[in-house]
């Protein structure tokens, strides 16, 4: 397909899709060099590296400072495909996955060691990650790091990341900044990073503004805009001053490299939503469209576990969101706005026993949307105190900017989970 085809009437998109063709016609994607040992040199300026480059079928977009560029469409590892698809999914042009120890007890890194022996380690980008569980010190850090580099069969990581963080008082411990030093003295880490699922609006401007961090991974979904067809309510209508664009353009305007994850986010499993189609199109492609129309991410990290999910995802890549799909979403998001939850943590912050509802809410999503009953449970059974301790306050849903029936999600959770 040419370029010009990819074209359409969204002066935004066209604009970022010339930056593309013109990447196009000459540039090579970087590939991952040797691991940089502790000091990274980072490009001085953005306006000298293209934002995005196309090569095959596939658009690779700058990972901020780290350089990299990386898939549009990305891979989460939580599950990873068979190895038969993984391979399939190389060779289609995806060159970066994330990936996490707690991913499928370790084999989600054994089957990324095994591509790396297949395909060669400079094929792919990873984003390895550590978690803060337990009585965490510096040298469990380090030690839980380099049991996943054994895992992965390779001696670094291209980003290193704090999974899952919530406190933003950790961008800063001298336990996680110590382990990072010294694994990057050791070439074992480029570039350091974090995921944050729970508290977005308080973890990632620190993080940005630190300056200690080179990429952040977000939730980014079409139900946090709360775009509909009569208004599109902007972050600062439900976040303050911190909504989630609002932190896409802070991470970007310091060339921090953000990659979106949950962006497929809907009612349902995804399989059972097929008859949201216009045009040919899935739902899912359109919230994927939508998500890479924000030309400041870097990719969307998403999970493909069959041969139609691959079609349906790698299908979007470089197209942009016609005006008939975006109806679409916004049909999507008025039926089912009333009961998505966010993440967005505050009815956890404001819970006076110290539920971790948002964190009960996440585990309900995995099982009944994404079908991970397992996951789900398993990490249901890890949260303190336990739901039962709900004095019946009613404080998370007087917090709750969605009106989301918090103590309802709780008691369906408990009901499934326990
Ligand atoms: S109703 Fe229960 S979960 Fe909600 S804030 Fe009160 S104690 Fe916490
Ligand atoms: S239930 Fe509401 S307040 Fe709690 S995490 Fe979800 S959207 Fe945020």
């Amino acid at each position: 397909m040419a370029i010009k085809d990819l074209i359409d009437h969204s002066p935004k998109r066209r604009s970022f899709l010339k930056t593309i063709a013109a990447g196009a016609a000459g540039a090579l994607i970087p590939a991952a060099a040797a691991p940089a040992r502790p000091t990274q040199t980072y490009p001085s300026a953005q306006a000298a590296h293209p934002a995005a480059i196309r090569k095959n079928d596939m658009v690779y977009r700058r990972l901020g400072r780290t350089g990299l560029y990386v898939s549009e469409i990305s891979l989460g590892g939580s599950p990873l495909p068979d190895e038969r698809l993984l391979f399939q999914l190389i060779e289609r042009g995806i060159n970066y996955i994330d990936t996490s120890d707690s991913y499928e007890n370790g084999n989600c890194e054994r089957k990324v060691g095994r591509l790396f022996k297949a395909v060669g380690r400079d094929k792919i980008f990873i984003h390895a990650r550590f978690h803060l569980q337990g009585p965490w010190t510096e040298a469990s850090l380090i030690a839980s790091v380099e049991g996943s580099l054994r895992r992965l069969a390779t001696d670094y990581t291209d980003v290193l990341g704090i999974h899952g963080l919530e406190k933003a008082e950790h961008l800063t411990d001298e336990r996680i900044l110590g382990a990072f030093e010294k694994l990057r003295a050791q070439g074992k880490c480029r570039f350091r990073g974090l995921t944050c699922h729970v508290n977005q609006h308080a973890v990632i401007p620190k993080a940005v503004e630190s300056g200690l961090y080179d990429m952040v991974q977000i939730g980014y979904n079409v139900f946090d805009i709360q775009e509909t067809e009569k208004e599109v309510k902007t972050y600062s209508d439900y976040l303050g001053e911190s909504g989630i664009r609002k932190l896409i353009d802070l991470a970007h305007g310091r060339d921090v490299g953000i990659t979106a994850m949950k962006v497929l986010k809907v009612g349902g499993r995804r399989q059972d939503v097929a008859a949201d189609k216009t045009e040919g199109t899935t739902i899912y492609q359109a919230m994927l469209k939508w998500a890479l129309e924000n030309e400041k991410l870097s990719a969307v990290v998403t999970e493909i576990l069959n041969d139609q999910e691959m079609k349906e995802d790698l299908d979007v890549v470089g197209r942009p969101l016609t005006t008939k799909e975006r109806q679409m979403l916004h049909a999507h998001v008025a039926a089912n706005a009333g009961s998505t939850c966010h993440l967005c943590g505050l009815c956890q912050a404001a819970c006076p026993a110290g539920i971790r509802t948002a964190d009960i809410s996440r585990c309900l999503a995995y099982f009944e949307s994404y079908g991970k009953r397992s996951r789900a449970r398993a990490e249901y059974a890890k949260l303190r105190p336990a739901a039962s301790g709900c004095r019946d306050c009613r404080a998370c849903e007087r917090a709750c900017p969605y009106g989301i029936s918090v103590r309802e999600r709780t008691r369906r959770a408990q009901g499934m989970l326990a």
